[in-house]
């Protein structure tokens, strides 16, 4: 069985641009990424990425890893890892399929899974007329009849922003959502209605949607409507039993490693909130770099004190 320096399981952003820098640093990697499509899957275009703005999400993807395949380091690999074993001083990975691979270190950049509402037809629409944020795909709605899905607080919180592409904007609160009467003043002082209610279904024509449609019946036109789904880590993450944060992003430190020996992560996997590509090509970026100093360390103890690796590989 080959053995890899660095297993990358997740080929997003934040995958390829480790195994960029891993390459460039001489390392011996393999990317695995999972053949069912990406959760940015659905959207025209990446939005704000500087020298790629607008390019398709596959695209964006296959940029990098055409960056990649030259140095001739890394292995890009269409397969999804189902199960990731401890052993001597490193992993064994299985696939799906049943392959197995053996690495020192670990990297997941697996993303997150999204959890959509229970919204009939929201996936018509998601990614072109229901979208996730204003800021990747805001701009090419500007001005248009907005509704924001207020499902969570701090959706609520974060009012005042989405005035910025538009003035036309409804939120729409699920029951549960508290709006302190003070809140719901200074919102509806911006000209923001509040529509408290259920949203049971949305209609359009195609992608495009044309109305919310309430339990109560009621339909409110609306062009565009902002949806944050929850989300929650894959299957293989829930396996490692990796130390989580209390709102369900793997924890990890100033040096991208996770509380486990050996496993480090990076990209949408490690925090919620304004998740981006930017974001994950720059953690990918560190986190490699920590993986070399890490692999760096281990080598120079290994030729300073041999006789460790055999007691470990024991
Ligand atoms: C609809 C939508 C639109 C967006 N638009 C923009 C935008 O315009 N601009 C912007 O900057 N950001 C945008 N984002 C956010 C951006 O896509 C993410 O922040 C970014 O892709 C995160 O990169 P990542 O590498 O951490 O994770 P991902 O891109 O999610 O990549 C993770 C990869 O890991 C794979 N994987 C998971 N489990 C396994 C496994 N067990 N084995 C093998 N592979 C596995 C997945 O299949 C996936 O390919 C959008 C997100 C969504 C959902």
């Amino acid at each position: 069985m080959t053995e890899y320096e660095v297993a990358i399981i997740g080929g997003g952003p934040a995958g390829l641009a480790a195994a960029l820098t891993l390459s460039r640093s001489m390392m011996r990697t393999i990317v695995f990424d999972s053949p069912i499509p990406a959760r940015n899957a659905a959207s025209p275009h990446v939005g704000a990425f500087p020298s790629m703005d607008l390019a398709k999400p596959e695209d964006v993807r296959e940029s990098i890893a055409a960056n990649i395949r030259p140095y001739g380091y890394a292995d890009l690999k269409s397969a999804e890892i189902a199960k990731v074993v401890e052993e001597d001083e490193g992993f064994v990975l299985s696939t799906q399929g049943g392959s197995s691979y053996r690495a020192r270190r670990l990297l997941m950049t697996t993303g997150m899974v999204d959890l959509y509402p229970n919204i009939e037809g929201l996936k018509n629409f998601w990614g072109a007329s229901v979208i996730n944020c204003p800021f990747c795909q805001g701009y090419e709605v500007r001005n248009q009849s907005w509704g924001i899905y207020v499902h969570r607080p701090e959706i609520l919180a974060a009012a005042e922003i989405y005035r910025n592409w538009t003035d036309d904007l409804v939120m729409f609160i699920e029951p549960g959502i508290d709006v302190p009467p003070e809140r719901a003043e200074a919102i509806e002082a911006l000209g923001i209605r509040l529509i408290p209610g259920r949203i049971e279904t949305l209609e359009g024509d195609g992608e495009k949607l044309t109305h919310v449609v309430l339990r109560s019946g009621r339909r409110v036109p609306r062009d565009i409507l902002l949806v944050w789904p929850h989300q929650t880590q894959g299957e293989l993450v829930k396996s490692l039993d990796l130390p989580i944060s209390d709102d369900g992003y793997v924890k990890i430190d100033e040096c991208y490693r996770t509380g486990r020996r050996g496993i480090f992560a990076a990209g949408d996997l490690t925090y919620g909130g304004h998740q981006n590509t930017n974001t994950a090509i720059h953690m990918g970026n560190m986190a490699a770099a920590w993986l070399v100093f890490d692999l760096c360390q281990a080598r120079a103890r290994e030729e300073i004190y041999p006789e460790d690796r055999i007691v470990a590989a024991q």
